[in-house]
């Protein structure tokens, strides 16, 4: 049975849960999800590749996506604009096939807006603690920006309810297994065939 429409799956959570690698390992259990690529202001880290990682932007750069409606969300994310192109996600979604997002709070809140009908799971650490050793053996960060997005966190943290779903990330595979099977069922509502 062919949907019309494709997903739009809203992956979202603290900055360090997980995200990146729970999407990095979905990606290869999974290929018949598409993968939304994001513009950021951010510099790219080390290994960071333009196109695959993100879309590397100047701040006016970004200005005009956002004055151009070019996004279908954004956020400003300590220091930096994050944001996804609109129309990747509305050719993928309209050809019939499902999409994710891996974006932070905010922006989830955003596209929950234009997109209701999208799915929006919530990447929840095992506790605060866990997610600061996370984001420190990462390494990329400095002590303070550390502190900011772990202030950031806690508020990200208290806006769970908004979701659909919640998903710990105690450990990948586990998290990915409970993602595909999310996916897998909202398939199969019947409002979407
Ligand atoms: P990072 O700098 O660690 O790559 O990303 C910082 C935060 O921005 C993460 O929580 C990441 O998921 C989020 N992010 C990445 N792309 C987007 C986007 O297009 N929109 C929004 N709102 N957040 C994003």
């Amino acid at each position: 049975m062919k949907r019309e429409k494709g997903l739009l799956i809203v992956l979202s959570g603290p900055s360090g849960v997980g995200k990146g690698t729970v999407c990095g390992a979905l990606r290869k259990h999974d290929t018949h999800i598409r993968y939304s690529v994001s513009a950021t202001t951010r510099k790219p880290r080390k290994g960071e590749v333009e196109g695959i990682n993100y879309f590397f932007k100047e701040k006016q750069e970004f200005e005009r996506m956002i004055a151009e409606n070019e996004l279908l969300e954004y956020a400003q994310y300590v220091d930096n604009y994050y944001g996804t192109p609109r129309q990747y996600v509305e050719e993928t979604i309209a050809a019939g096939h499902d999409v994710i997002l891996e974006i932070e709070v905010q922006g989830a809140l955003q596209v929950k807006k234009t997109f209701p009908e999208g799915v929006f799971i919530f990447l929840m650490p095992p506790s605060l603690k866990e997610l600061r050793s996370r984001i420190e053996s990462r390494g990329t960060e400095s002590k303070d920006l550390i502190d900011s997005r772990m202030t950031v966190a806690k508020d990200e943290i208290e806006l769970m309810d908004k979701y659909d779903y919640v998903v710990e990330n105690d450990e990948v595979e586990s998290a990915v297994e409970r993602i595909k099977s999310i996916v897998t069922a909202e398939n199969c509502r019947k409002e979407r065939l």
